[in-house]
């Protein structure tokens, strides 16, 4: 059976866009954007807030869980509104601060409790086409903010969640002098059979004395800010270990995605071990208390659209590329702070700097 919803997408759009993947439709079909964001502020007007001490009431509170309040700008007040759930039976619930707009998972992980999170070993995912792609995604972002990774040599790098050492290996072919921190010791060891000069090291920063004293030009989060359950503590770190000049650079999911805003639940930004979203909007606040002088945005358009292997036509490609900008909704935000005003100063001709 055909859904209501279908036949209607059928008559207003027919089969022209039949043949764009998933998650390139809602930024190509005419008028779509603005039907998502019009849906999304009768959301926003509808979902009731409520007290933290009624929500605690409503929801029940795993053994590894906390409530919490908004981090970014300490509002307790919560607006629920998702509930993801996936395979093997996850599901959590996600408010959104009514005061600042943040979005956070409620009832949230408890920090000392985050290993029970990754209790099966990432590591097995990390090769063949996944390496490959990853290695794509990290060059196209690299690219994006250039030329802040052109060259590496005489530079230093932290790679925080480093996983199995991929973005690693591309920052000491770039000349950098690298360094990662992983929590996984599986991944840590695939990293360290992996890189030449660069070398990847188990636990927290403070863990390891040589990443510990600091001095970075470059610290880089690849999809990591999503799931640090103390973000503020952690920028806190990021902070003191740049060095005067250092930058900051940051991907993550899209709290402003129009596939967000299509797909609700199920939006795939609400993976099983992500406690926080983010977008320009909010990223600001957690700079900004982490002293932080500046950031620059890069619009995510999809990997295929920057690689210039997607199959959309030139007419859609630029629609696409429209959307996102317009509504600020690519699916990924790709960000680069800049510890002080010297970096600020330094990349400032290259790259769009909003002062924080
Ligand atoms: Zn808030």
């Amino acid at each position: 059976m055909i859904s209501p919803r279908r036949t209607v997408y059928r008559l207003l759009y027919g089969t022209r866009y039949d043949k764009v993947p998933w998650g390139q439709r809602v930024y190509v079909r005419p008028g779509e954007r603005q039907v998502r964001e019009f849906q999304w502020r009768l959301l926003l007007r509808r979902a009731p807030v409520i007290s933290l001490d009624d929500y605690r009431k409503r929801l029940p509170l795993g053994e590894i869980e906390e409530f919490l309040s908004c981090m970014m700008c300490g509002e307790s007040r919560q607006q629920p509104l998702f509930e993801p759930t996936g395979g093997k039976g996850w599901r959590y619930h996600v408010v959104r601060c009514p005061s600042c707009g943040f979005l956070y998972r409620n009832p949230n992980v408890r920090p000392e409790r985050l290993g029970d999170l990754y209790a099966n070993s990432y590591s097995k995912f990390l090769t063949g086409d996944y390496a490959e792609n990853r290695q794509r995604r990290y060059r196209l972002v690299m690219e994006s903010f250039t030329p802040v990774f052109d060259d590496g040599t005489g530079r230093r790098l932290l790679d925080f969640g480093c996983g199995a050492g991929l973005f690693l290996e591309l920052a000491e072919r770039r000349g950098f002098d690298a360094v990662g921190v992983d929590l996984s010791p599986d991944s840590v060891h695939q990293a360290n059979e992996r890189l030449q000069k660069a070398k990847a090291y188990f636990g927290a920063p403070d863990d390891v004395p040589e990443i510990a004293a600091g001095g970075f030009d470059v610290i880089t989060l690849w999809s990591v800010l999503a799931h640090l359950p103390r973000p503020l503590e952690d920028f806190a770190t990021f902070r003191r270990l740049l060095a005067p000049g250092g930058v900051l650079m940051i991907l993550t999911v899209n709290a402003r995605s129009l596939l967000l805003k299509a797909y609700g639940s199920k939006w795939s930004g609400f993976t099983k071990n992500h406690l926080m979203f983010y977008s320009s909007k909010t990223l600001p606040a957690l700079l900004r208390q982490s002293g932080f002088a500046g950031v620059a945005y890069a619009p995510h358009y999809g990997d295929t659209v920057e690689a210039g292997t997607t199959r959309l036509s030139p007419e859609l490609k630029g629609r696409l590329e429209r959307n996102v900008r317009r509504a600020d909704g690519g699916n990924m935000m790709r960000a680069i702070a800049f510890a002080d005003e010297e970096a600020v100063a330094r990349w400032g001709d290259k790259l769009k700097i909003h002062k924080l």
